[in-house]
């Protein structure tokens, strides 16, 4: 390889928001990320993201809506 032109591609730490870490190779220094394998619905079966909102959730049985799509019809 010719010097001096090429990052320097080496092994960085990534922090999931979860908490998660892990080591992958990267020219960055650090990389952060919000999902990772271990927290993302897909590998973890749940639905994690449903219920960490809930905000519409929370509106739709103060005001005693069930279906706040058939409302706007
Ligand atoms: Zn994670």
């Amino acid at each position: 390889m010719k010097a001096g032109i090429h990052p320097n591609y080496k092994m960085v730490q990534v922090t999931c928001a979860c908490g998660n870490t892990f080591e992958t190779g990267s020219v960055k220094k650090e990389i952060r990320v919000e999902t990772c394998s271990e927290c993302h619905p897909f590998y973890t079966g749940r639905q994690k993201f449903a219920e960490a909102g809930g905000r519409v959730d929370r509106f739709n049985k103060k005001y005693g809506l069930k279906d706040p799509n058939a409302q706007q019809q």
